[in-house]
């Protein structure tokens, strides 16, 4: 599931807790205690990374290699599934990496749609945020992204780009076609890097 939707689901399953008025108070610290279980665990250092991954970079990709000649669906069904399992485990708010590292691309309809929300001019926000790069992508002008906050939750969640609802890819259909992303996220993502690691 991609961040962004993590972020929301953990934000609306503790507003839930919160606001149930039939949860008692020592439910809430079992339901904590359930998730830190199931959620600590990244099992690449985040600093270490990007050498991690360029060290297994030709296994991935011989790996991927050999899953280009197979059927699409099954490709998709293979690598979903290891997203599904990884991000079972992975808190996204433990990490944000993806947000401290890469910003997201800029589509016009979503610098359309967080500007109405900001109540700012789409040319203010783009001064003020954005900048075009040098493959001519609408990006941002510095990272961390400016909407991460310091708990690691994203401030326009419910507005932010397409791209970060989608990253880091791996539940999309035509993995194939990403292949070459993909290898590049591993050095973002401890998620992408479990998936190939297992794949
Ligand atoms: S880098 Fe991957 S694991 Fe980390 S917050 Fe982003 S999507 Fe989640
Ligand atoms: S807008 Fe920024 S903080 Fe929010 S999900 Fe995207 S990169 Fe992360």
């Amino acid at each position: 599931m991609p961040l962004i939707f993590r972020k929301l689901l953990c934000d609306f399953v503790v507003k839930c807790i919160i606001t149930n008025q039939n949860i008692k108070h020592h439910n809430i610290i079992i339901y904590f205690g359930t998730q830190r279980k199931r959620f600590e665990t990244i099992k690449y250092p985040l600093e270490t990374l990007p050498q991690l991954a360029a060290s297994k970079r030709r296994t991935f990709k011989q790996k991927l290699k050999s899953l280009k000649k197979m059927p699409t669906k099954e490709v998709d069904r293979e690598i979903h599934q290891l997203h599904e399992k990884a991000f079972a485990r992975i808190n996204c708010l433990n990490c944000a990496n993806c947000c401290k590292t890469t910003g997201p691309l800029f589509v016009p309809s979503d610098i359309a749609r967080i500007s109405k929300k900001l109540g700012i001019k789409q040319k203010q926000f783009k001064q003020a945020y954005l900048r075009i790069d040098e493959d001519g992508d609408v990006v941002l002008q510095s990272l961390p992204c400016p909407f991460l906050l310091e708990d690691n939750t994203c401030s326009i969640y419910d507005i932010a780009p397409k791209a970060c609802r989608e990253y880091p890819h791996t539940d999309m259909v035509g993995q194939q076609k990403i292949f070459d992303l993909t290898i590049r996220n591993a050095a973002i993502c401890p998620g992408v890097m479990e998936i190939l690691d297992e794949l």
